[in-house]
């Protein structure tokens, strides 16, 4: 069933305690695309970019299955570039550098062979593209999960406030979930940011997994630990092109077979960190992505018997 995605289609500069990358390719549009497009071959994607960004890296987005009609390309222009370095425990990061270029005046046109989507992701951007999106489908999809970061809260919390209310689920890190409910307990920030409109929320963990909260259930997925991680960046990106792929695969949205999504969010991020930028998402096959499913099967699954 298919898929709109929206998100920044980007240049990124990487330092992380492995190795230094200046220029790669990357951008929320971008990895969930490729996480995404393992599930489904319905993803059409939409986004801005420079006449500076690489054909071959679209062509390979087309041959994932990813429709590009949606993604324009602006003569004369630069790309978006985020520079950032990660600490040494990755699971924090300094950004460096933000140079909005092409998405300062972004304004996202929806082709007409993509108004029929069903599912609906919109990837890290400010808040009143993401509405703007919303608003430009004749219908409402089946389902819209939305990504955002603290920045956003910091510099246009009430157009985050507005799109909040329009989308079903809500897929951020710890520390943003109690910036944005002003609760340390996820607990009680989850109830709060039910209350601002998705009824699902999503809390990443970063190595320590991610929760998923729908009223008062609570499911738990682990992250697998890995000898090495190379490149943090995109993850939470990957982590969302998986959950709303593997959605999108089944047609079923109950909060059981979120359960499930939320593994292959997980499987795929785990595979993402393994390399720098999306080149891990670039040419994966089936049986990679089962194996490492089969991992977190293995990781988790005991038996126990009560007395
Ligand atoms: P993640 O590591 O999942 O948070 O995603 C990192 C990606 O987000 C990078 O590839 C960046 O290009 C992109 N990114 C960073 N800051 C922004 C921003 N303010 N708006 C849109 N995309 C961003």
């Amino acid at each position: 069933m298919s898929l709109v995605v929206i998100g920044s289609v980007a240049f990124d500069g990487i330092e992380t305690p492995f190795g230094k990358v200046d220029k790669i390719i990357g951008g929320s549009g971008t990895y969930i695309s490729f996480s995404s497009s393992y599930f489904t071959k319905s993803v059409k994607l939409v986004g801005v970019v420079g006449d500076d960004f690489p054909q071959e890296k679209i062509d390979l987005l087309n041959r994932h299955g990813v429709s590009t009609e949606g993604l324009q390309i602006k003569a004369g222009q630069k790309s978006f570039f985020w520079q950032g370095k990660y600490h040494l425990d990755l699971n924090s990061r300094d950004t460096l550098v933000t140079e909005l270029n092409v998405l300062a005046d972004f304004d996202p046109i929806i082709p007409e062979s993509y108004q029929d989507c069903e599912y609906l992701i919109l990837g890290n951007l400010t808040p009143v593209i993401q509405q703007t999106v919303i608003n430009r489908l004749r219908k409402r999809p089946k389902l819209i999960v939305m990504d955002t970061m603290n920045f956003w809260m910091e510099v246009a919390m009430d157009d985050l406030r507005q799109t909040l209310k329009m989308v079903d689920v809500l897929s951020v890190n710890d520390e943003e979930a109690r910036q944005l409910s002003g609760e340390y307990s996820l607990v009680k920030a989850a109830k709060k940011i039910h209350e601002m409109g998705p009824k699902y929320l999503i809390i990443k963990k970063g190595e320590h997994g991610a929760l998923l909260f729908h009223n008062n259930e609570i499911f738990f997925a682990p992250a697998l630990p890995l000898e090495d991680v190379f490149d943090p960046t995109g993850a939470g990106d990957t982590f969302a092109g998986g959950f709303i792929g593997y959605l999108a695969k089944t047609g079923d949205i109950s909060f059981e077979n979120m359960k499930t999504a939320l593994i292959y969010g997980s499987a795929m991020a785990s595979i993402c960190v393994t390399k720098f930028g999306p080149d891990a998402l670039e040419s994966l096959t089936q049986d990679q992505i089962n194996e490492r499913i089969q991992e977190f099967v293995d990781l988790v699954q005991f038996e126990i018997s009560l007395p």
